[in-house]
């Protein structure tokens, strides 16, 4: 494996930041978190509760309760006659009010959530301030001007609400996907119950103390802390009457196969493999920080990261060189230190994952290069890694790694590009870097993915869809689009 040598490789010198660490003194948590059912948190009928941690550090930083079937079954309960008696029964733009007051809410605790956010996912404190916590207010601002609006939005057919939603969410964007699911259910006149992923629950646990501070009717939002199980207890519940996942597509197909027949809605966001495709005629620079910014944003725990980089042959030198100088710049470690560029790996879990396939590339002769950056010696991390000479088949250009690893091929035709693009079994997203508007038109209608970013990457908006395409995904969540889930329409 052969290895960088430091930030001096662009500056000439060695140098480094001072920290700039964000303080974390005044934030609370409570020694363990209840589950949040009918406006209270309440213990879990199995009395288990199970560690959070952070994982740069190793070090609990709260108990979680672990629900069983008979807490999820008295969640679906409570959402069913928050459903039937309050919710679907108010007015829609008193429902609007209260998804407002929560969006001014979440903007009022910003700090504290995104510093919650970084010590319990991992995340740089720079991406959850600047970042996550904002999209997520965004959210909720955004389908709170929906809320008294369908009508607009379905122009001469009647929308309304289906029931009870189960939402099911992964550990990487842990408050975002929560907005992302809770926002447009409630703005449409349905009720939840969230099953946050199991590394990440803190966030979604404050969420629901600020659902209390916004006086939300108990029972409209209900959040069960959990792991698989408690997922699975959760869609296949017959009190459901719509599922909505985000997570892997192994997952996603297992849900799947669990409420067939049974009549339920549901919308599935599953994994990726997007490609980044630079023509000769892009902006070398600005591409190579869109690179950067595609696979290495979020320690690659991104969905629809740029895990793979279709580079037209002519500049494939001087772009790798590029690449390779501005890696070695990125800093590594303290996800509180406003400067870090790449945090903790989410998990043990993940970072074993992360391993596996790394090794698996090397095993099967892809070329490996690791920045040379130093990285703390307890706490779980990975350095930001890059291959060249892969194969189309190779399991590290094929399967969703889910870290800050990139896989580099070159290519000549524009056919060819769309040829290895389109060529794994998922299809979310991808970006394309040109001069020329007429071939961002020719290779976004043809690359099969559900988001196409041109001359930019990782780029977020409440007003626009989002979804993928083959094993991706069905559906789409944000936007006009992201309110059909939610809906019966006539
Ligand atoms: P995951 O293992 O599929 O887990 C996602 C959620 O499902 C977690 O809350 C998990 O609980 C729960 N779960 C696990 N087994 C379940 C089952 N049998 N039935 C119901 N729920 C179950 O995914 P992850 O590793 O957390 O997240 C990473 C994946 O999410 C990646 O593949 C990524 O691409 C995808 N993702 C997609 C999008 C998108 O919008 N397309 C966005 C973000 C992430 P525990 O975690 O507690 O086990
Ligand atoms: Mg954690």
């Amino acid at each position: 494996m052969k290895k960088a040598s430091s930030r001096s490789l662009q500056f000439g010198t060695d140098w480094t930041y001072a920290p700039a660490p964000e303080s974390s003194a005044h934030i609370q948590f409570n020694e363990r978190y209840g589950l949040f059912i009918n406006g209270r948190f309440q213990a879990p009928s199995t009395s288990r509760y199970f560690a959070s941690i952070n994982p740069a550090t190793e070090k609990e930083i709260a108990r979680v309760a672990e629900a069983g079937s008979s807490d999820v079954d008295k969640a679906v309960r409570a959402a069913r006659t928050a459903y039937e008696k309050v919710w679907s029964k108010l007015s829609p733009s008193e429902r609007g009010k209260y998804l407002f007051r929560i969006a001014r809410l979440i903007q009022e605790n910003a700090r504290e959530l995104a510093i919650i956010e970084s010590m319990d996912g991992g995340k740089p404190i720079r991406e959850s301030r600047d970042i996550d916590i904002p999209l997520v207010a965004a959210h909720f601002f955004y389908y709170a001007g929906w809320a008294d609006k369908l009508q607009f939005a379905f122009p001469g057919r009647s929308a309304s609400p289906i029931g009870v939603a189960a939402q099911v969410i992964p550990w990487n964007f842990p408050l975002l996907m929560a907005a992302w699911k809770i926002a447009p259910a409630l703005a449409c006149g349905n009720t939840v119950v969230l099953k946050p992923a199991e590394t990440t629950s803190l966030t979604a646990l404050k969420l629901a103390e600020i659902l209390q501070e916004a006086d939300l009717p108990p029972g409209v939002v209900n959040i069960v802390t959990g792991a698989g199980a408690t997922g699975a207890a959760l869609v296949s519940h017959p009190g459901v009457d719509k599922v909505a996942f985000t997570g892997s597509t192994e997952v996603g197909k297992h849900i799947m196969r669990s409420i067939a027949g049974s009549g339920k809605k549901y919308t599935l966001e599953l994994g990726g493999k997007a490609a980044n495709i630079l023509f000769e005629d892009c902006a070398v620079d600005q591409a190579v920080e869109g690179i950067i910014n595609g696979i290495f944003f979020n320690q690659g725990h991104v969905c629809c990261a740029g895990s793979r980089l279709l580079v037209q042959e002519g500049i494939a030198k001087d772009v790798l060189r590029k690449l390779k100088d501005r890696i070695s710049t990125l800093i590594v470690g303290d996800p509180l230190d406003k400067n870090t560029d790449i945090g903790a790996i989410n998990s043990k879990a993940q970072l074993q994952k992360i391993k596996t396939l790394v090794n698996a590339g090397i095993r099967e002769g892809g070329e490996c290069w690791q920045s040379e950056c130093e990285i703390p010696s307890k706490g779980f991390w990975f350095k930001p890694t890059l291959f060249t000479g892969v194969a189309q088949s190779h399991r590290i250009v094929q399967e969703e790694i889910f870290g800050p690893v990139l896989a580099v091929q070159t290519f000549r035709t524009p056919e060819e590009a769309v040829e290895k693009a389109n060529n794994t079994p998922y299809g979310l997203s991808g970006g394309v870097w040109t001069d020329k508007g007429s071939k961002i038109f020719k290779m976004t209608s043809r690359i099969r993915a559900g988001v196409m970013w041109a001359n930019t990457y990782n780029k977020f908006d409440p007003a626009s869809p989002f979804g993928g395409y083959k094993e991706s995904g069905v559906g789409r969540e944000g936007g006009l689009h992201g309110l059909y889930p939610y809906v019966n329409l006539s």
